[in-house]
């Protein structure tokens, strides 16, 4: 893990075999009072494509932000790729997550006056890594997500598909083992949604290891697995592992 002292490089860190995350009896308790995940038992191996699902409000990114090390639980156990996440150091714990985490959210959060390019090569600071290789690697994951033409374009000149798709250049420049993605597909029309979908696939072919939050039932239904969310507790969908 170059740049990163202190985090278990590559593949093979502390974790058992497989399991990139581990929740065991985890719970999330807001101040005030609300607990928005409950008692909740989930592992996700490395390689699973995943739909969570469940109504607004039910807990979904909670559970999301828990995964991806954006959250600590208030009780039980997350591990991360062999990390205990209510234990381990602010500083040791953004580390893990720069290196290994990339995140798509609904609405994008590109920084506007940064060009598409500029954008990506933001999710490479913090990697050791200097300038001009930065923007030679973010110029390439453009190109992987289709808009090796856009490099120069501000997000206001992109379209809401180019712009989701700038988002997950910059997830992904770092080459990260998990995806975690908080309704990607909630902010666009059907055919830029199924554009994000297919790159999701593909970086899931590819090895990435990715949870999808999701309101759409067809792209839910199409995953291989599903994981249900109901007034904060977890539930495995009964058609897991059977779909295609
Ligand atoms: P979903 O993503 O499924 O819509 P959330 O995980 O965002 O659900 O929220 C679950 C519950 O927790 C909701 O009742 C929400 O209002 C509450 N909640 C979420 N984030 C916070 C927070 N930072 N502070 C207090 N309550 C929160
Ligand atoms: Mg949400």
């Amino acid at each position: 893990a170059p740049g990163f002292p202190g985090v278990p490089g590559g593949h093979g860190g502390l974790e058992p075999p497989g399991e990139v995350i581990t929740l065991q009896g985890a719970g999330k308790t807001y101040p005030g009072g609300l607990t928005a995940l409950d008692n909740a038992d989930l592992t996700i191996r490395e390689g699973e494509l995943v739909a969570i699902v469940g109504p607004s409000g039910s807990g979904k990114s909670t559970l999301l932000n828990l995964m991806g090390t954006l959250d600590r639980p208030s009780s039980g156990r997350v591990e991360v790729l062999g990390h205990d996440v209510a234990t381990l150091s602010d500083r040791r714990l953004s580390a893990v997550r720069a290196r290994w985490i990339g995140f798509v959210f609904q609405q994008f959060f590109l920084s506007p006056h940064l060009s598409a390019l500029d954008n990506v090569a933001t999710g490479l600071l913090y990697h050791g890594i200097g300038h001009s290789r930065r923007r030679e690697r973010a110029a390439e994951a453009l190109t992987r997500v289709g808009l090796g033409h856009r490099l120069d374009h501000k997000p206001h000149e992109l379209s809401g598909g180019e712009r989701q798709r700038t988002a997950i250049a910059r997830a992904v420049v770092s080459r990260p083992r998990i995806v975690l993605a908080d309704e990607p597909t909630g902010a666009l029309d059907s055919t830029s949604g199924a554009a994000v979908v297919q790159l999701l696939r593909d970086l899931n072919a590819q090895g990435t290891t990715i949870a999808v939050i999701t309101h759409d039932r067809q792209l839910a239904d199409s995953l291989p697995r599903r994981v249900r969310i109901l007034d904060g507790r977890i539930q495995e969908d009964d058609m897991a592992g059977t779909a295609a």
